[in-house]
């Protein structure tokens, strides 16, 4: 398989604090991660050290093979192959929700303004928005908000599309329409490294799932494996108190 992303031996502290230990874990093309684990154990910070969000205390981190990390390597040009997704949405409040999907496209990546609209339209489609191009954040629903967020961000045509428990601040009934928009943007072939407590979802979506632990990646393995017949205790614990 194509690798994408290597991580080897990567750590992060906070001061005295360890919040990644030693983590090897790589992300192919086209592949469909999902990060589980209880409250604290890093998955956020991965997720930031893999964008840079975070720096890295040790460790490396592999792009197509390019040391990302080294000084010479362009970073804000690797940043553009990200697309990150967020529980809060961080969508631009003072633009409407096309503007949302184009700005980028135009500061970042240079697009002229009639191009990035198509582009725009293209992937607000994909989400289910097109109707709500004149529309500010304001005026929609949380579910709304969160799948402009991803149509932003897949307008920027990322190679790989981080989410951090994108429906974690999401009211319960608006769950579901994110998570459909985001098994269709998977069945696309979509590279998508997801960090969820959604194990239904999971399950049923993720090719390999990846359940970390106190900063260290304890078990990893297909879905089918870590939720019907994990090899670690910690695993079983976990899953026993959230399934
Ligand atoms: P998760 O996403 O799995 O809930 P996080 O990666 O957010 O976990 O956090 C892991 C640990 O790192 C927690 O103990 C958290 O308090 C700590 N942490 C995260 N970010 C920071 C920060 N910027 N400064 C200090 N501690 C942090
Ligand atoms: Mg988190």
């Amino acid at each position: 398989m194509d690798n994408l992303i290597e991580v080897k031996h990567l750590s992060k502290s906070f001061g005295e604090h360890a919040v990644l230990k030693d983590i090897d874990f790589s992300v192919n093309k086209g592949e469909v991660i999902c990060i589980i684990g209880s409250s604290g154990s890093g998955k956020s910070t991965l997720l930031r050290c893999i964008n840079l969000l975070e720096k890295p205390s040790g460790g490396e981190i592999f792009y197509n093979g390019e040391n990302i990390l080294d000084d010479r390597h362009d970073i804000y040009k690797y940043r553009t192959k990200l697309g990150m997704v967020f529980q809060q949405f961080n969508l631009f409040n003072n633009y409407n929700v096309l503007d949302n999907c184009v700005i980028g496209q135009l500061k970042v990546l240079k697009r002229n303004r009639e191009e990035a609209k198509e582009v725009a339209l293209k992937y607000l489609k994909t989400v289910g928005m097109e109707q709500f191009v004149n529309a500010k954040p304001r005026q929609l629903s949380g579910g709304q908000k969160q799948r402009v967020a991803i149509a932003r961000a897949l307008s920027m045509e990322p190679d790989v599309m981080l989410f951090d428990e994108p429906t974690s601040a999401l009211d319960p009934e608006m769950v579901g329409e994110v998570l459909k928009v985001m098994k269709e943007l998977a069945g696309m072939g979509l590279t998508m490294l997801i960090v969820t407590h959604e194990m239904g979802f999971a399950r049923d979506v993720a090719d390999r799932v990846v359940f970390m632990d106190q900063g260290v990646i304890a078990e990893e393995g297909n879905p089918e494996d870590i939720f019907n017949n994990p090899a670690q205790e910690r695993t079983r614990e976990f899953l026993s108190r959230v399934l």
